[in-house]
């Protein structure tokens, strides 16, 4: 059976310091199993990705993990992953990660959540996709970068509609069912990026 959306889910390759970041990434691996969704995401075991993909897959939803060579060992390379791509470099991870999925959402998550979040949003912007972009502001996590995002306006470097095209929520299961119904499947034009 076709999944009926594809989600593209940035997050952690660590677990955080609190039980509850884990805890959050199971409830999005379940959340999408239960609603019939594939999750596409960077083929990881670790941290809160190893946890969003066990979740995931063990609520019957379709796995896709694209990692890089270089990162299988690091990353111990989910192999019980419906489909899992070990690509060349970081760009095809991206690029193959935006191509399957119809929204993105980032939760908690490192420097390396923070750079697929911005690309994906930056691709947005410029209207390489029209795919929803959204934020997990889980328990204030994002707080800090909403507030800097908003200076940035502040100071004539952003404007409001870029910040306006993303969808932010603190509440899981709400964020997911809007990403869900904006869901866009038309494919990224990353022929442009
Ligand atoms: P982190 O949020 O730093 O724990 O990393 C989360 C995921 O982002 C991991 O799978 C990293 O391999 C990945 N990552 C880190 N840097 C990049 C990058 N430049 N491009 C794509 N993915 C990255």
């Amino acid at each position: 059976m076709n999944p009926s959306f594809s989600l593209c889910v940035y997050c952690g390759s660590r677990p955080g310091a609190e039980p509850r970041f884990i805890e959050v990434a199971r409830q999005v691996g379940r959340w999408i199993g239960e609603h019939g969704g594939q999750l596409v995401y960077g083929g990881g075991n670790n941290g809160t990705m190893g946890a969003l993909a066990d979740a995931a897959l063990a609520a019957g939803a379709r796995v896709v993990g694209v990692i890089p060579q270089s990162m299988v060992q690091r990353e111990w390379a989910k192999r019980d992953c419906t489909e899992l791509h070990v690509v060349d470099n970081m760009h095809q991870r991206k690029s193959m990660m935006a191509e399957r999925a119809d929204a993105f959402l980032a939760l908690p998550g490192g420097i390396g959540t923070f750079e697929e979040f911005f690309e994906v949003w930056t691709w947005r912007v410029l209207d390489f996709h029209r795919k929803p972009v959204g934020l997990l502001d889980l328990d204030g996590y994002y707080q800090g970068l909403l507030q800097f995002l908003q200076h940035s306006v502040r100071r004539g470097f952003m404007n409001d509609w870029q910040i306006d095209m993303l969808t932010v929520g603190s509440d899981p299961d709400a964020l997911l069912a809007k990403l869900a119904q904006a869901a866009d499947p038309r494919p990224a034009d990353v022929s442009r990026i």
